[in-house]
């Protein structure tokens, strides 16, 4: 019985490297190996039982067990396991998935291009961007405006618009021009006495002199995550996003919401730019498109972006871009099952409906000694932790407490995710009010666990 979880464990440390993970660390500790799940909660392979608090990396919404995935999956495998989409190629599932994706954006957003991962679509944002300014004599019109903090993704390009230090240090990135600008998050980066209001006229006048600095006519896009999620979850000031938006017109910069984490219902609206009151020129989604079940990413255009990129087709003979799963028929199959479950089961209702409690719940926890703030919307969210709540400063080395409690939450049953000084969260949207209470109960057990370990450590 026990030989063959072991024979796993050490054939992992001696074969596998894995992404994200201090590999000399793993080859001391091992991995967690999990074996089945069940909504949403995942069982390691000791039968432990754990809720995945993450929703896996913040995309399982209709948790780890719809067995609609696997039929529709299964049924499409055998009908026709893989075709493309190349030159004028086409099959029924990438048709309706993108046909019900144009149906469920904000409207505007009429096409759809289909790429593999999040990091692909933003590779594919940026050279569509390229393209078209191209198109339109603007050669060089090719920067793209961030924030530090963002994720975009880690391929060459995509990592290039991440703004963070990890993602950059060593990999010779950034190496496309861009441009990162302050992180709209007030708690940690307002100055001294400035209030919320003003906050944000800072950073929107940050934009205004950066744009006049560089150029209007060198920068092509600002792109952002309406609620950035793997840098810290990080909720805009009030007016920032329609700030953004009126400024990158009047500028003529295309606008691109990243909602790899954000669409879906994720913030209580189907969509983070509904949320907060903007229309983008360039919209995408992943993660919860398919709730991960497969991987698949999908770009949405504006009318204006796809025409221009259209005409320079036709005069080029080609749109020379494209991936051999671009649209994939098991995935794109699996992709429209999980959204129509998403909207049968109200899924995005069920977000908001959960929101108060979910949130309410662990803002009690900013009473913590070790937390700083606890941030979110709709069923995301961060508690900060900080080793000093006055000044905020943060224990040493960075991300160590945010790791422990990470750690002690596993140990309790909690899956979360530590991102630098921050514990996330993010469940699926399957939900219940009573998984919520159970959130809670575990990640408080994990907090003061923490601080008595912080005190037995001489930390606090
Ligand atoms: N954009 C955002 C906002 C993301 O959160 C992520 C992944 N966490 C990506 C892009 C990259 O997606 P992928 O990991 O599928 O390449």
């Amino acid at each position: 019985m026990n030989e063959r979880p072991n024979s796993l464990h050490a054939s992992d440390i001696a074969h596998s490297m894995h992404p994200y993970t201090n590999m000399r660390a793993h080859e001391e500790k091992g991995p967690m190996i999990m074996t089945r799940g069940d909504g949403i909660r995942v069982y390691d392979i000791d039968g432990k039982e754990y809720i995945e608090a993450l929703a896996g990396l913040w995309s399982v919404a209709v948790g780890f067990s719809e067995t609609r995935l696997a039929d529709v999956a299964y049924e499409q495998l055998k009908k026709l396991p893989y075709y493309h989409s190349f030159a004028h190629k086409a099959h029924e599932p990438s048709i309706r998935l993108a046909e019900k994706l144009v149906e469920m954006t904000p409207e505007g957003l009429n096409r759809v291009f289909f790429t593999n991962s999040g990091s692909e679509a933003n590779d594919t944002v940026i050279k569509m961007v390229w393209f078209l300014n191209n198109a339109l004599g603007r050669t060089g019109k090719k920067k793209f405006l961030s924030r530090n903090k963002a994720y975009h993704g880690i391929t060459i390009a995509s990592g290039s618009l991440t703004g963070l230090p990890a993602n950059h240090k060593d990999f010779d990135l950034p190496a496309i021009p861009v441009t990162h600008l302050t992180t709209p998050h007030y708690w940690r980066f307002a100055n001294e006495g400035e209030t919320e209001a003003e906050f944000t006229a800072r950073l929107l006048k940050e934009l205004e002199d950066t744009i006049e600095a560089e150029g209007a006519d060198t920068i092509a896009a600002f792109i952002g995550e309406p609620v950035m999620g793997a840098g810290g979850v990080m909720v805009p000031p009030e007016g920032y996003w329609p700030g953004v938006a009126e400024i990158c017109r009047k500028n003529d910069i295309l606008l691109v919401s990243d909602e790899v984490i954000n669409g879906f219902g994720r913030l209580g609206t189907p969509f983070g730019c509904e949320k907060f009151g903007f229309t983008p020129d360039i919209l995408v989604t992943s993660k919860q498109l398919t709730s991960s079940y497969m991987p698949l990413a999908a770009i949405m255009v504006s009318d204006e972006v796809y025409n221009t990129i259209a005409d320079h087709t036709a005069k080029l003979g080609t749109f020379g871009h494209g991936f051999t799963g671009s649209g994939h028929p098991v995935a794109c199959a699996v992709g429209l099952e999980n959204l129509n479950i998403i909207e049968e089961q109200d899924l995005m209702g069920n977000a908001a409906r959960l929101e108060k409690p979910f949130q309410d719940g662990l803002r009690k926890f900013a009473d913590h000694p070790l937390v700083g703030e606890v941030r979110g919307v709709g069923l995301i969210a961060g508690v900060e932790l900080v080793k000093d709540k006055a000044t905020k400063e943060a224990f040493a080395p960075a991300g160590s407490m945010a790791a422990k409690v990470a750690a002690l939450a596993a140990e309790e049953g909690l899956i979360c995710r530590n991102v630098y000084e921050t514990v996330a969260l993010c469940p699926p949207l399957i939900l219940t009010e009573a998984d919520v209470t159970e959130i809670h109960a575990r990640l408080g057990r994990a907090l003061d666990r923490a601080l008595e370990w912080a005190k037995a450590e001489g930390l606090v």
